[in-house]
């Protein structure tokens, strides 16, 4: 691990930003800024795992993976998915209030009698990370659930929209997908900033076990 600091003006943006690169053109810059998603995105289509959950429920209940999706069939008809009604105060910002129809899950009411391992498709979204691992255990994907637990994460829940995610927590969501990609050199960029500092022991913590090897 090299930390990089400095005060304003002493070189270190040109260093990591037009420096570095030349030497490594491989190098991934993990910082704070906005995914490139809507509304419509969760943590778990963030993860790649939406389709994966929706064939399992088609499967166990001989019917359409469509259904499963808040994009797609499965989306309730009053809040068109999105789980919120906005109100439209004249003098004021909008303000989002639970849809009425589906209590805020986004899926039609009659998608939600069908059952994976007696959870419904909206019980799984609203499971934290932490109840994931053990729901899922065994299953090829929980290595990144634990990687989310470990960076303290492990109290988001599957479906939350990543538009509500802080800074801090879309940094460190970012890094367990680059850590999937071996042999990179990955940046930083001002990794605590906006972070507890209980966040920050368990972000350094993290990355002390990623440089003793003992995080792949
Ligand atoms: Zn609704």
């Amino acid at each position: 691990m090299t930390a990089v600091t400095g005060v304003a003006g002493s070189g270190k943006s040109t260093l990591i930003n037009k420096v570095l690169p030349g030497f490594y053109p491989n190098i991934t810059v993990v910082d704070q800024s906005l995914f490139a998603t809507g509304i419509r995105s969760n943590l778990l289509t963030y993860l790649g795992l939406s389709d994966d959950l929706r064939t399992r429920f088609a499967k166990a209940n001989h019917v359409s993976p469509k259904l499963f999706s808040r994009n797609s069939e499965g989306a309730c008809e009053n809040c068109r998915g999105i789980g919120v009604e906005k109100i439209d105060l004249a003098f004021m910002d909008d303000i989002e209030q639970p849809c009425e129809v589906c209590s805020g899950s986004g899926f039609k009411p009659e998608v939600l009698q069908y059952l994976y391992r007696d959870k419904n498709i909206a019980d799984i979204m609203n499971m934290t990370v932490e109840e994931a691992i053990v729901f899922f255990a065994g299953e090829w994907y929980t290595g990144t659930f634990e990687i989310l637990s470990k960076l303290g994460l492990g109290y988001l829940s599957l479906g939350q929209r990543l538009d509500r995610f802080s800074g801090g927590e879309r940094q460190r969501l970012k890094l367990t997908k680059e850590l999937k990609h071996s042999n990179k050199i990955i940046v930083l960029d001002e990794p605590s900033t906006g972070l507890h500092p209980s966040d920050t022991q368990k972000l350094l913590d993290f990355v002390d076990a990623l440089v003793d090897g003992a995080i792949r």
